[in-house]
């Protein structure tokens, strides 16, 4: 069975082919730049087989179409026919709390889908585009939303309620919903079964640590809290995000600077986090490399950001009544070693020992952690488009 996985945002398009019998990828890519200049297609596929194709892409649908043509391509192609493709599953980045699992696709369900778009403005209505798309394009193929909200779902009402008046809640959806739902899930039953414990009987904390980062608190194979809220803005340090603040900031500082709601908002998503702090970038490698020079700025960023993982491990073992695993994944969880160890450094009052040589590594899976460590650390990379295709596969064949 094959299966075409699609992340659609609102430039660009990822997509990966899954042969299901060995879960080996046929082909991936992005189609990137979709209605502005200068827009491609890349492509990968299984036999290592490269290439670009620059081309006017005006919307989604002529995105999808060519990367349709470029998997059926004659040369780098592989497929003979769409027919040979199953069924396609997309991520869906905010399901509210209708969605609590991977759903098969009918109208029904994209008109529930654009009504909690308010929620995630900017990310639900390309993934609904790219769902219409397919739909459009591949007709008689079924359609499965995979949502990103949807593993945090079993959070019992004290980790989601805020503490404001309880009709924002009930008239306005205003509650925390958690994301990277399918990264947390993957990655902490991947560790149960490298540790070789029931993941049903284990306290399992998850650092998916990004661009975007959040962690979660796993007991018994349940997300119980998680740090990000009703947007993916609250929490850890991100890339350009603030993460956890007084909210008082807020009209303190529209006041200071006589900006909109909107300007706030982009300063707090686009302009805060790593690249705030330190003023050299998002990207952690880049603050790293600042740092080693001695930018104070740049050392305060990528502290500030450990620091607050640190915080919510510490949290997330008192709400669990302890922690049997620390999970690392993500850009940075799965590559900075000196994050890893900056964030376990200090955690032996929980029974845990880093083994350094182990933790110097990666992109693989690995216990980072001495034997005789009672709470084990892990790098787990995580691969959330096979989640998609697990769970497509999974509500076709049903
Ligand atoms: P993601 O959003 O999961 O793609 O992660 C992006 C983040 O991971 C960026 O801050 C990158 O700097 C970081 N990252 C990716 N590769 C590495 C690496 N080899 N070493 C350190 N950080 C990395």
């Amino acid at each position: 069975m094959k299966i075409l996985v699609i992340n659609s945002g609102s430039s660009s398009i990822k997509y990966q082919l899954f042969n299901m019998e060995d879960e080996s990828v046929l082909a991936k890519g992005v189609v990137e730049r979709i209605g502005i200049d200068d827009s491609f297609i890349s492509y990968e596929n299984g036999n290592g087989q490269e290439i670009t194709i620059e081309k006017d892409i005006s919307d989604h649908k002529e995105g999808i179409r060519l990367l349709i043509d470029t998997l059926l391509n004659e040369d780098y192609g592989v497929l003979n026919d769409m027919d040979d493709v199953e069924a396609v599953g997309h991520r869906v980045v905010h399901g509210a709390e209708e969605f609590s699992g991977s759903v098969l696709i009918d109208d029904k369900l994209v008109k529930t889908m654009e009504d909690v778009a308010d929620l995630a403005p900017l990310h639900n209505p390309p993934n609904i585009m790219g769902i219409k798309v397919c739909q459009e394009l591949m007709p008689d193929k079924p359609q499965v939303g995979v949502f990103d909200t949807a593993f945090h779902q079993t959070m019992p009402e004290k980790a989601y309620i805020y503490a404001l008046p309880y009709e924002f809640y009930k008239k306005y959806g205003v509650r925390r919903y958690g994301f990277h739902g399918t990264s947390h899930g993957y990655v902490s039953k991947r560790a149960a079964e490298l540790l070789d414990k029931p993941y049903s009987e284990l306290k399992i904390i998850t650092c998916h640590l990004g661009n975007g980062a959040s962690v979660a608190a796993v007991k018994n194979g349940k997300s119980v809290d998680t740090s990000m809220g009703l947007t993916p803005l609250e929490g850890l340090v991100m890339g350009t995000r603030c993460g956890d603040i007084d909210p008082a900031i807020v009209p303190f500082m529209m006041n200071k600077l006589d900006i909109s709601a909107e300007e706030m908002d982009t300063i707090m998503n686009k302009e805060s986090g790593l690249y705030g702090v330190s003023g050299v970038s998002n990207d952690s490698r880049d603050v790293e490399d600042a740092a080693a020079e001695g930018n104070h700025q740049a050392e305060v960023a990528l502290e500030l950001f450990d620091y607050r993982v640190k915080k919510y491990i510490g949290a997330y073992t008192a709400a669990m009544g302890g922690v049997d695993a620390i999970v690392f994944t993500a850009g940075i969880g799965e590559n900075s070693i000196d994050s890893r160890e900056n964030i376990l450094e200090g955690l032996e009052y929980l029974g845990l020992k880093v083994d350094k040589e182990a933790n110097n590594c990666r992109s693989k899976e690995q216990i980072i952690t001495t034997e005789d460590s009672r709470v084990k650390a892990l790098v787990v990379p995580t691969n959330e488009e096979l989640v998609i295709a697990r769970d497509t596969m999974e509500i076709v064949s049903s």
